[in-house]
């Protein structure tokens, strides 16, 4: 194989996190000359991600999931529980992926792990030019996309995938408009060892401040019983927890979850992160498309945020694919618009799930709680509803991108460890 000229490619993927590294990866396994600038942030921070099946079935058609299966747990059951003390509370919910014939919904794994693993799979490919620097600036020209990065390094490029996150450089210089709102919440992120089995359950807890969830983690050394935490709550009680013992900490998680697992302790750093929302005027441009949390951005809930921008990119993949086939410049906005066609409808619905099921969390006002409790009511008594639940949180309702269907497609190179 032919070493590209990393400095004159075809697409610039902007930013190195778990979205960016996969677009690159995905899109240089498409046979595209593909450079990926930014930083790798490989802290530990409590945080983790829960991969549904389509996710896992991406990073199998890419060769990548045998490098992250055994670090990785199962998620075999999800399940639902109203600790709002509402009038009318909710009853208790739980969704199991055997019942949608699923050995598993996905697997949770340690997002650090996950994107060391993608930074180590992206340095090694030769054709795909990994440069760890952010970007200063990008310029649009009619014909291409030019970037300087702040170690003085040029690109050229047909497209740039803006994979920059929420304050995306790539789409404030394309002039792409976004809407940002916050969340009276933060969410707390940490790694907890703990006295009992979680039995391949994540379990939900629906709170006054939003949820408190636990999924399942691999065993580690001698910790054989292994969750993540992710509990939104106030900003003036994150700052509190922020400021205990670790031991005391972990007694009020213990308290949170009501002993579910046993005794509990802290297994490494926490994290702490602002919740807020945002959605963009349009998913592509001239010579750009939006990927990930430079396209959506909203609070942790059900776990959509990576399993969404990994559809984007497996979207995005198709469209370029085709766009090339038929002969087309592939940075055209006419070439991009299937993209924005494809991803518009999948975005909007988690945008406003997302935003409509943590606000009604937080209000107290009796009519809300009482149809929050009539929809789990429902879905925990309606098979039909239930199923198509578990299916539309795993898989979607949507035919899924070539990358997402349940063969691997012919040629897929395993990379994996
Ligand atoms: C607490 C929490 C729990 C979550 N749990 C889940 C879950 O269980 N399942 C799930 O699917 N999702 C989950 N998510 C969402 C998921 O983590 C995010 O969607 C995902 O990590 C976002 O990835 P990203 O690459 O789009 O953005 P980011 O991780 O923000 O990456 C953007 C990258 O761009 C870089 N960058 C910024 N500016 C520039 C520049 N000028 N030049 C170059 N690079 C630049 C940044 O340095 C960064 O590396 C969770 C999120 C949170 C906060």
């Amino acid at each position: 194989m032919t070493q590209v000229d990393p400095f004159h490619v075809d697409i610039l993927v902007a930013g190195a996190g778990a979205a960016g590294l996969s677009a690159a990866i995905a899109l240089d396994q498409a046979g595209f000359s593909v450079a990926c600038a930014g930083l790798i942030d490989r802290r530990a921070n409590g945080r983790t991600v829960a991969l549904f099946e389509a996710s896992l079935r991406f990073y199998k058609s890419l060769g990548l999931w045998p490098r992250f299966r055994d670090k990785a747990a199962a998620l075999e059951k999800i399940a639902m529980v109203d600790a709002t003390n509402a009038r009318f509370r909710a009853p208790s919910v739980s969704f199991a992926a055997s019942e949608i014939g699923l050995s598993a919904f996905g697997a949770n794994i340690e997002n650090n792990v996950l994107v060391d693993g993608l930074a180590e799979t992206a340095a090694a490919r030769s054709r795909l030019a990994l440069c760890q620097s952010l970007i200063e600036d990008i310029c649009f020209d009619d014909d291409d996309v030019r970037a300087t990065l702040a170690d003085g390094r040029r690109i050229r490029a047909k497209l740039v995938v803006a994979a920059d996150g929420r304050g995306s450089l790539a789409r404030t210089r394309a002039n792409i408009d976004a809407r940002s709102w916050t969340y009276p919440q933060v969410a707390l992120t940490a790694l907890l060892a703990h006295a009992k089995p979680h039995r391949n359950i994540s379990t939900e807890f629906h709170t006054r401040s939003g949820p408190c969830t636990l999924v399942p983690l691999r065993p580690h050394g001698e910790k054989l019983h292994r969750s993540s935490l992710v509990w939104l709550m106030s900003a003036a009680d994150a700052e509190r927890r922020r400021n205990l013992a670790p031991g005391e900490l972990a007694r009020e998680i213990e308290l949170q979850v009501g002993g579910l697992l046993g005794a509990m302790e802290l297994d490494g750093p926490c994290g702490f992160f602002p919740m807020a929302g945002m959605s963009v005027a349009k998913l592509f441009g001239r010579r750009i498309a939006l990927i990930g949390e430079a396209a959506h951005v909203f609070p942790p809930l059900a776990a959509q945020g990576l399993n969404l921008s990994l559809r984007d990119i497996a979207a995005l993949v198709e469209t370029l694919e085709d766009a090339r086939a038929d002969g087309k410049d592939i940075g055209a906005a006419a070439s991009l618009k299937a993209y924005g066609t494809a991803r518009r409808g999948d975005i909007s619905l988690r945008t406003n799930g997302v935003d409509i099921l943590n606000r009604s969390l937080l209000t107290e006002f009796l009519p809300v709680d009482l149809m929050r409790g009539a929809g789990f009511f429902a879905f925990s008594m309606i098979g039909p509803l239930r199923r198509a639940l578990m299916r539309e949180g795993v898989l979607t309702h949507q035919t899924l991108p070539r990358l997402m269907q349940a063969r691997p497609r012919r040629g897929a190179v395993a990379t994996g460890g």
